[in-house]
């Protein structure tokens, strides 16, 4: 059996070698490494998949910071969002003067719990920015039910999600990141669609708007030298839209590889200890970014299996509201008893599009043999 990873970065590049590597050489021999028709012609490659208008820049936090400036959310303004997730949702807010109000996750899906929204809205709130975390979207129809009512926007950080699909009741199915006003989305190398190094996008169906979030990304420019409004600095680079130009091709096989896997692990993993599995909502596909197992036990078997050789990973250790630089909020310990004990059971096991079944098959013998002591 081959070493285990917990992912393969270079074992999926060499499933595309030859086409990354003349993606790139053409890169360097045109010299137009930014702002060139590689960077168009991807954007309007991932838009066509997406059915929406892709707006590429810097990294996810980039994208998330550039939808609040172009939804024009002012200082003092509260953004709704869940305190179990990756800290720059809430740290882009945060940076700009928003202010982050946190409503607790739901334990099945380890997304915003819907029924915990509500009772947060202010005067003041702007907007709700669902995480779909791990690869699997909120509830986006309870959500955009919230946001009509009270007249919110919906920013949704997709990051974790490129190519998820959402199932409304009506049965209609639309994008992760392309359901909201604005969604946004990260290329960092071990995304869903990694690029070699950093990247991100911001998506909206509403054309206007994606010219003002064109103009924001580019230093809030009209026309040459011109600037209409306080923008930033942030985009693509030519070699990443090259690379990831290539990848977007094989998206969808290397999903259904993912799902695959985890289908395995799930069949294997029934019944054993007190493990929770992943579960899977009815309203969303699983594109599984991560697979999350829960357990009382997380600590002592995330030391079993890599005395085994089997790495996992905790996302995430600490819900934010407890991490030092956002004390300030005015949260507590208990407040969010759903988060907190979710960053002390969830473990993520290994899951790549190269993890072979035997590999599957040892790290399931191992956590069956952990349990056997109890
Ligand atoms: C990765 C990630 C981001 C940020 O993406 P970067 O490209 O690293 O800036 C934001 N939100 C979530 C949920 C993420 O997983």
């Amino acid at each position: 059996m081959k070493i285990i990873h917990f992912s393969d970065l270079y074992g999926e590049y060499l499933t595309m070698k030859q086409e990354i590597d003349e993606a790139i050489a053409e890169v360097i021999r045109s010299t137009h490494f930014v702002k060139s028709g590689k960077v168009l012609k991807f954007e309007s490659e991932l838009g066509k998949y997406l059915t929406t208008n892709v707006i590429a820049c810097g990294n996810g936090t980039d994208a998330l910071q550039i939808a609040f400036m172009a939804l024009d959310l002012q200082p003092g303004d509260e953004v709704i969002t869940t305190p179990f997730t990756f800290v720059s949702t809430v740290e882009t807010a945060a940076l700009i003067g928003l202010k982050p109000v946190f409503a607790d996750a739901d334990p099945d899906s380890f997304n915003i719990d819907v029924s915990q929204i509500e009772k947060r809205i202010t005067p003041r709130t702007k907007a709700i920015i669902p995480v779909h975390l791990f690869g699997q979207c909120a509830n986006m129809e309870a959500i955009l039910a919230l946001a009509k009512k009270h007249g919110l926007f919906v920013i949704e950080d997709a990051c974790q999600a490129l190519g998820t699909d959402y199932h409304f009741s009506d049965g209609r199915k639309q994008k992760a990141g392309t359901i909201g006003d604005i969604g946004c989305n990260s290329f960092f190398p071990s995304k869903n669609l990694g690029a070699f190094g950093d990247g991100g996008a911001i998506f909206t169906g509403d054309d206007e708007l994606s010219v003002k979030i064109r103009s924001i990304a580019n230093h809030g420019m009209k026309a040459k030298y011109e600037y209409e409004r306080i923008g930033v600095n942030s985009r693509l680079d030519s070699i990443q839209a090259a690379i990831l130009g290539v990848k977007l091709l094989y998206l969808d096989q290397k999903i259904v590889k993912l799902q695959k896997s985890a289908a395995f692990y799930d069949e294997m993993l029934t019944g054993i200890g007190d493990l929770r599995l992943p579960a899977r909502m009815s309203y969303s596909t699983h594109t599984l970014h991560q697979y999350t197992i829960q357990t009382e036990k997380r600590d002592e078997l995330q030391e079993f299996l890599k005395s085994k050789g089997i790495p996992s990973m905790v996302y995430y250790p600490t819900p934010l509201h407890l991490q030092k630089a956002y004390l300030y909020l005015g949260y507590r310990e208990g407040e969010f008893p759903v988060s907190e004990k979710l960053s002390q059971t969830v473990l993520s096991l290994p899951l790549h599009p190269e993890l072979e079944e035997d590999q599957i098959e040892y790290i399931v013998s191992i956590i069956m043999q952990f349990y056997r002591q109890y």
